[in-house]
């Protein structure tokens, strides 16, 4: 109905301010309709705090009362740090809920639909469930593997090189496409980079060049901890920073980043493996991951088929050589029946820059 696909459409917006900032929790907006007027709004802001129904509902008071509310998620029904939203919903006595998409929390999972259901609301399930799927694809993703979702970025040249033969990368893209680089590390939990571009880039990691920037966790993976102590990321405390060793590392060694702003994650294997790195994130409640580089990282990200997605700006440079990397090293598949498949899902111009994302083909 073009009525219901209107009033979710607000809510979706409302829950993308969220983006970024609700983690571990998901982003949800919520939308209170009476006679055709809207009277109350709002949306999920950050962990622990009220879930986008109470804020919606607050604004509504008595108006509430009989009113449709249309929802991005269903609501929840158990007690988390706040009351469940379906008892909520039940107590006011709106009349209708319309939600956009189910919540596969075991603890939720149609459990808040039933509730209402039982109390005599209507429910209708579906309204634009797509775009508010896609609106949760971190959290579902979360919920269903318990490890990050991984985005793998590149900057590279029209040729495919990210750096030059001397190991030069900046920079190849524009300016503009470095801001939207910004923009997507603002709604990161965590940054990941490899030893080498620690040393090669001496990147801040940080976000700047936008308004609002949040600074992810910033992670390095660094087998035997050489990270240099002068390093940006481990002396300027501008963000958290975790540097990720193996089982080899002395702990004489570890000594010397103390009083440093960086904590050491000792893997439990002399190499750092990919999957078992994602499941420690995932208990350290990382939900997303923006894997920034270098080869080699990306290299090892792609033969774990470890990447949910992949973003890729392309500048119309040739940087030529050879010996120039590439975006992807490691040892790469040797067959074409093994490479990782992937349709693309958008493509659009930053300034002089392409800007390409694509999604692996998982069956
Ligand atoms: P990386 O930054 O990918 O670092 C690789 C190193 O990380 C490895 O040699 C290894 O060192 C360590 N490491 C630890 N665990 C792993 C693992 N599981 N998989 C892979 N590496 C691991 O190095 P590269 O040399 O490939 O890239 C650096 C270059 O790339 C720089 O010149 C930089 O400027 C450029 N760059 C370009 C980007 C772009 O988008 N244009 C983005 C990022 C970098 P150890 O064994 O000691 O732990
Ligand atoms: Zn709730």
């Amino acid at each position: 109905m073009k009525r219901d696909e209107y009033y979710m459409r607000f809510a979706i917006e409302l829950a993308k301010a969220g983006i970024g900032q609700t983690s571990p929790n998901p982003v949800v907006g919520a939308v209170v309709v009476k006679n055709g007027e809207i009277v109350g709004f709002g949306a999920h802001l950050k962990a622990g705090e009220p879930h986008a129904e109470v804020h919606a509902l607050c604004m509504a008071g008595e108006k509430a009362k009989d009113a449709d509310v249309y929802v991005t998620l269903e609501p929840c029904s158990h007690y988390g740090k706040t009351p469940p939203c379906a008892d909520l919903l039940i107590e006011t006595g709106v009349k209708r809920v319309i939600i956009a998409t189910t919540d596969p929390n075991p603890l939720v999972a149609g459990k808040g639909i039933a509730k209402l259901r039982q109390a005599g609301i209507e429910v209708d399930v579906g309204i634009l469930k797509q775009e508010a799927d896609e609106l949760n694809q971190v959290f579902f993703h979360y919920i269903a593997t318990k490890t990050p979702f991984v985005t793998l970025k590149y900057a590279s040249s029209l040729d495919g090189k990210i750096a030059t033969k001397t190991g030069e990368s900046k920079w190849i893209t524009s300016e503009a496409a470095r801001r939207d680089v910004h923009r997507y590390r603002h709604l990161h939990d965590a940054i990941l980079v490899g030893v080498n571009t620690v040393i090669a880039d001496n990147p801040s990691l940080t976000v700047r060049h936008v308004e609002g920037g949040k600074n992810p966790i910033r992670i390095i993976l660094d087998t035997h901890l050489r990270t240099p102590l002068d390093a940006n990321v481990v002396n300027d405390g501008e963000a958290e920073t975790w540097i990720v060793v193996g089982s080899g590392v002395k702990e004489e060694k570890i000594a010397q980043y103390s009083g440093k702003h960086v904590q050491i994650i000792k893997m439990n294997q002399p190499k750092i493996v990919i999957d078992e790195l994602l499941k420690v994130l995932g208990e350290k409640q990382v939900t997303s991951l923006f894997v920034e580089g270098g080869a080699e990282v990306h290299g090892s990200f792609i033969e774990a088929k470890a990447v949910n997605q992949v973003i890729a700006y392309i500048a119309p440079k040739v940087i030529g050589g050879k010996d120039a990397p590439a975006p992807i090293g490691g040892s790469g598949f040797a067959q074409m029946a093994d490479v990782m498949n992937l349709k693309i899902k958008s493509v659009e111009t930053i300034g002089p820059d392409l800007k390409i994302v694509a999604l692996p083909i998982t069956d």
